[in-house]
């Protein structure tokens, strides 16, 4: 149950320099979530890519949390001494590595403690569990009520990413996005135009599910949503 879970009392009160010590006093937060992240290989991908960007995994198993929190600490040991490959125009970056954490928790009840409104640019929901029968359906972590807290997070021109080998979980996923305001379908071509091709190769391959999928030549079914400020009319 939830109690044996640390969660802060709300954003404002989150100490982020402790999950990016390389980063204390640059004010930054968190733009990007993970939420479920298993072992961290999309972190782990997008790291160097975005390293002024700072990453947050969200992952509720105890012994898989600590292992991405150890796997993180021994690329930023390796990595140390090491400069980001991004140039930075004022201030250097940190090294490799330094921009991404993981926390342990029930993502489905307490994003709004880690979360600001607007806070995230990104939000990855890559194969996340199916929760196959009909009556397990509230469980599966996209679902309406909870799409209005993604969007609370996500801020406008923001884009959510989902993945899953389960077409019947694609299907869901889709539909209930679609039908949220405050979503919009995006084609994954519009988003290479827009340079997100990388994040969106990171998704298909990076994470060990995503992997397993390959290895077992299974479907990859992907869809991604862009918040919007509105609902369309006419
Ligand atoms: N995204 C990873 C990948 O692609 O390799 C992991 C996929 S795995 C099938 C689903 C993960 O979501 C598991 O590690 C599970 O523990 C985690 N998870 C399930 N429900 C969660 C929740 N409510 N909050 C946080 N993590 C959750």
């Amino acid at each position: 149950s939830d109690h044996q879970f640390d969660y802060p009392p709300e954003p404002a009160q989150l100490d982020w320099d402790v999950h990016y010590p390389a980063f204390k006093g640059s004010g930054k937060v968190p733009e990007f979530a993970d939420i479920g992240c298993g072992f961290g290989g999309l972190l782990i991908a997008l790291a160097p890519l975005f390293p002024d960007v700072l990453m947050l995994g969200m992952e509720i198993r105890v012994q898989v949390t600590d292992y991405v929190e150890d796997r993180i600490s021994a690329l930023r040991l390796s990595n140390a001494g090491k400069t980001s490959e991004a140039e930075s125009s004022s201030t250097p970056t940190p090294g490799p590595y330094q921009n991404v954490a993981v926390v342990r928790g029930n993502a489905m009840k307490f994003l709004p403690n880690y979360m600001k409104k607007g806070q995230l640019s990104k939000m990855f929901f890559l194969f996340p569990d199916p929760h196959f029968k009909q009556r397990k359906h509230k469980a599966r972590i996209i679902s309406p009520t909870l799409l209005a807290e993604y969007a609370y997070a996500l801020r406008p021109g923001g884009v959510l990413y989902t993945i899953t080998d389960v077409k019947d979980l694609h299907e869901w996923m889709v539909q209930h996005l679609e039908a949220f305001p405050l979503f919009e379908r995006v084609s994954e071509e519009q988003l290479r135009e827009e340079g997100h091709g990388p994040v969106l190769d990171a998704v298909r391959t990076s994470t060990e599910e995503g992997q397993k999928v390959e290895r077992n030549q299974g479907d990859k079914f992907m869809a991604c949503f862009r918040r919007i400020e509105s609902r369309r009319t006419g």
